[in-house]
């Protein structure tokens, strides 16, 4: 991570309380409306900057999250990894986006984090996970940042149907048998 400064990083952002939304004061994306960071080469996206300065090199394929679905938002709190979009990289194929810069700093144009798709193989995890009750369908949730009915979903077969699912008993803080363990 070259030409990154912290400091100079900091003084672009409007730092607020740590569940606030921290916006991006300088230049923006101007259709994703991510902010803007010049790291000496190219314009990166500041919320990836955000969480590099924070947690080191984000892992190839992987992209950067929001919770709070803010653009502009670099607050750390506010930020998670999450897997590629399989409908972004469709679009580039097929090349919709072909316009655009290919910028891999940057997010793609119509990716949607709060959407993420879930892949087979998600699907299968967070099966055995919760029928092991290691992790409830909000840790879940939060684990794979999607909504909780996307989880329940999975979970009870409606979608990812498989034939040979077994769907697990409910269990969770509303089940009574667990608010006794
Ligand atoms: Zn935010």
């Amino acid at each position: 991570m070259n030409n990154i400064f912290p400091e100079r990083f900091w003084k672009k952002v409007n730092v607020k309380g740590e569940d606030d939304c921290w916006e991006w004061t300088a230049g923006r994306f101007a259709i994703s409306g991510y902010g803007a960071f010049w790291n000496g080469h190219i314009n990166v996206g500041s919320h990836r900057v955000s969480w590099q300065l924070l947690h080191g090199d984000i892992p190839i394929g992987m992209q950067i999250c929001h919770t709070c679905d803010n653009p502009p938002c670099v607050n750390p709190n506010h930020l998670f990894l999450g897997t590629a979009q399989d409908n972004s990289n469709d679009k580039w194929k097929k090349g919709r986006g072909s316009r655009e810069p290919v910028n891999p700093n940057r997010q793609a144009r119509g990716e949607r984090c709060h959407t993420a798709k879930l892949t087979q193989n998600d699907v299968n995890e967070i099966r055995k996970v919760y029928a092991e009750k290691i992790m409830t369908t909000d840790m879940l949730a939060k684990e794979y940042g999607v909504t909780r009915k996307a989880i329940k979903d999975v979970i009870a077969n409606r979608t990812w149907k498989s034939d040979k699912y077994i769907v697990p008993e409910r269990w969770g803080i509303h089940n009574p048998i667990m608010r006794g363990k």
